[in-house]
Order: C-alpha cells, then structure tokens, then sequence
C-alpha cells in the first residue's frame, strides 16, 4: 500500500465508527479486484462488514524474531496469582488455580527459581495457602499476606491488623500485598459507605509494622489511565473495556489516577522505613512521573507486571528508565494459571519468552501478550535489549534484596 493510500486508509478507519471497520476499505484490499478469494469472504462476517472485535492484521515487516525460551540468567517473578482468596456461600474460602507440579515444570522450563503468590489470603486461609505451596517448596513459592479489610468495621481495626500481619510472618508470610482495592472498592461499611482513602490513619500500624517486620510491600494502586476515561471512540482501551465494562473507573465517586497515585506517596512519605513495591510500574503510561517519585521516595520500587505492553510501546524512554532506576525495578509477570479473562496474564511458557524478549532483545513490532489480538491496547511492542549486568539485577537480585534473600 502507498504512504499516501495508507493515510487515507488510516483516515477511513478513524471516521468509520467505533467497533467497525469500514467495509469500504476492506473491499479496496483485494476484494474488488478478486471477488472470490478468501480476502473478500474474510471482510464479511455473516454478511455484516467486519467488526473491529474480528480485526486481526498480520503484520508484513521482515524484520529479526528471536525465540527467547530460557531467561539469560535465573529470575524471581514478583507478582503471581497462583491462589486467591474466593467466596463460596457465605465463606471465603482459599482457590488454588493449579498444582504445585504444573506450576514447577514451566518453572524449570523458563529458568523461574522464585515465584512469588502475592494474594496468599489472611488468617486461617493464608495459613492455608502456605502449607499449599510453600511449606512443600520453600525455596520456590513464596507466599505474602493481605488486610483482613473485613475487619474494617470492628474498634481498634488498626492494632488488630497490625498484630495480623505479625502472626503472618511468624507462620511464614514473606510480604504484605495490597490489591487495589484500597482506593476504589473498600468502604466504610467494607462494600457500602464512603471510599476508604489509601492514606487513611487506620492502616498506619500496619505501614510501621511492615517497616518493622521487614516485610515489603507489594502495592497495586489505581490502573490504566484510560480506565479513568470515558468508554468512547478516544479511549485507548475501548475494546478491553468494553469487554468489560466493570473495570471502568469513570464517574460515580471514584477519584483520579493521579489523586491515587498522590495518596500511596504521602503513605511512602510517612513510613520512610517500609519497603513499596509499587506493582505495574505505578503509572506506567507516565514514566516521567514515576521517576519523579522514584527520585522523591528512596523507599519506592517498581514491578513491570502486565506492563510490557506499555514499556514496550516507548522503548526508548523505558530503555532509560531501566538504566536509570535498574537498582528499584523487579521482574513480575502477573501471572495467573488459567487466567483466561486476562490473555496478558496467561500462566505458561508463552508468557515467559515474550518478557524474555522484551527485556533481552531489539525485536521489533511483535505481540506483547500470548493472544491472537492485543488485549490491552491495539499495538505492538520493541525489544529493549538490556545489558547483562542491568538483567542480573531486574531478573533476581533487586528482588532477592528485597526477600533478604542470598544473592
Ligand atoms: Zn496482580
């Protein structure tokens, strides 16, 4: 296609509506010129003109693709979900989402030595969840704790969460992990009520204690910032979030991304001796920012789970940003068995050899998810091709410091 058919072509898909390609374009393509090949069938769909849901162009470049299939040196991934906390009836009760053995064989395979379960539960079920899978396999799971946020309504909520999270420890907990939850889902009344601010005083104890306890904290707060838009045809996000409306914090009473991302760094400004791994890169859309608060807060770090997908769309500001902060960034995929909700997060080999790629290699333009579409955004991504002695850090060391872990 000519650069100048191309900009039409980019202009017809910007003013043909949301969710449809127009026909127009498509009939241009080749379906004109042979009304019975498979282009023209594959244009229409039941006879409807392609929906954008069903675009999946395949790119032309001819460019390098490595296959990545062990990472260059052994790694941790921070962030999984290999178990959460769910409700059956009127309990909650602890899902684990596969077997220790599934889990170790992808291990061996990618050369993962440390998979950390952040959503180990609280109380009876964290304990649950650590003789899942880390008292069998000590030095391959590691599992961190929650806030029993249930637990909000009772007096004196603030020393009973703190002496939890020391009970956790002593059973074997590694870590406190906070979902985001705190800052758009937990109320006064737990799911009723006004917002629970991230820097409300109740969980001060619990900051200190972490601190104290040497436990870090693994703290997601906020999410994409288009999940703060308007569903419409300017939102980057518009097909992941039309998928699912239910992650759209557009509205009602929720604050802004940057009044989140505003209350975690006051919470980081008080409790100077607490370690925050800020998950997903904080805010990765605004590395310029993130750095700012990485310069403001020695005490903050950052993960890339899920985020590659971003980093890899600004390869040469994230290029710098690992340069910059490679002591404060920890490796982490967000990876769920079975998690087919979220393709980007997909347990299994695919999902470690395209970070692997990612980090390792200048690649260029190649899928940051193992789906056949992208899921968070319709792009591609580019290798940042760290060095080794930048790779040994991200990959292991950052976070077996973290740990206390022998590097
Ligand atoms: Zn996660």
């Amino acid at each position: 296609m000519k650069a100048s058919s191309r900009r039409q072509w980019l202009r017809t898909v910007a003013t043909a509506g949301l969710g449809v390609v127009g026909s127009e374009l498509l009939n241009r393509s080749g379906a004109k010129a042979n009304p019975g090949s498979e282009a023209a069938a594959n244009s229409q769909v039941n006879g409807r003109p392609l929906q954008l849901k069903d675009y999946q162009p395949r790119s032309m470049l001819h460019v390098p693709e490595t296959h990545v299939s062990r990472s260059r040196f052994p790694n941790i991934d921070f962030h999984s979900h290999l178990s959460w906390i769910d409700r059956k009836g009127k309990r909650n009760v602890v899902h684990h989402a596969a077997k220790p053995e599934e889990i170790l064989q992808v291990m061996d395979a990618k050369n993962v030595r440390m998979m950390i379960n952040l959503t180990g539960g609280y109380g009876p079920l964290l304990e649950e969840t650590i003789r899942y899978w880390q008292a069998p396999h000590p030095d391959r799971f590691i599992v961190f704790t929650e806030p029993w946020y249930e637990k909000i309504i009772i007096p004196n909520y603030s020393q009973f969460q703190a002496d939890q999270l020391e009970s956790a420890k002593k059973i074997g907990a590694r870590g406190l992990k906070v979902l985001k939850r705190l800052g758009l889902y937990l109320r006064e009344n737990v799911t009723t009520g006004p917002l629970v601010k991230i820097d409300d005083r109740r969980f001060d104890k619990m900051w200190d204690a972490a601190g104290a306890l040497d436990m870090p904290v693994a703290i997601h707060i906020s999410d994409p910032e288009a999940f703060f838009l308007p569903i419409d045809r300017f939102n980057e996000r518009y097909e992941e979030l039309s998928a699912h409306p239910d992650w759209s914090f557009h509205g009602k009473d929720f604050p802004s991304n940057a009044e989140l991302q505003e209350a975690r760094n006051r919470v980081m400004a008080r409790h100077p001796r607490t370690k925050f791994v800020a998950l997903h890169v904080s805010d990765s859309e605004n590395l310029p920012y993130v750095s700012e608060c990485l310069d403001r807060y020695p005490n903050m770090f950052v993960d890339i789970a899920a985020r590659i997908g971003e980093l890899g769309r600004q390869p040469r500001m994230a290029r710098k940003f690992f340069d910059k902060y490679q002591d404060r960034i920890v490796f982490a995929t967000d990876a769920t068995p079975h998690g087919d909700e979220t393709p980007q997060q997909i347990f299994g080999n695919e999902l470690y050899e395209i970070y692997y790629r990612f980090l390792e290699t200048e690649d260029e333009y190649f899928d940051y998810a193992p789906a056949p579409k992208p899921p968070q955004g319709r792009w591609q991504i580019y290798g940042i091709g760290l060095p080794e002695n930048i790779l040994r850090k991200v990959y292991y060391e950052n976070a077996a410091r973290l740990l206390g872990l022998k590097t």
